[in-house]
């Protein structure tokens, strides 16, 4: 089942949800979980791509979250690393 992202008109927050088939021949939107409000659109950006574009962008951007931890990890190990060299000078 997709999952498409949504803009709250009430309060502005941004939310991922999905979407039951049938909701969009009944123009069926989620509530906003922030304020409840059933006041929300779909987000723009999603709307042009196919969901084989959706599914890479989230992939792409789950990579990118990965690699950013993998160099954080990478940055402590060098700094444990200087500090263990420190120690034996
Ligand atoms: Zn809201």
């Amino acid at each position: 089942m997709p999952i498409f992202e949504f803009d709250c008109r009430a309060c502005g927050e941004h939310f991922e949800h999905l979407v039951l088939p049938w909701w969009e021949n009944a123009g069926k939107t989620p509530d906003c979980p922030a304020c409840q409000s059933s006041d929300v659109q779909r987000a723009l950006s999603i709307c042009a791509v196919s969901s084989d574009n959706t599914r890479k962008t989230n992939l792409d951007r789950a990579r990118k979250k990965s690699k950013k931890i993998a160099r954080e990890k990478e940055v402590e190990e060098f700094k444990q690393a200087v500090e263990h060299a420190n120690e034996h000078h």
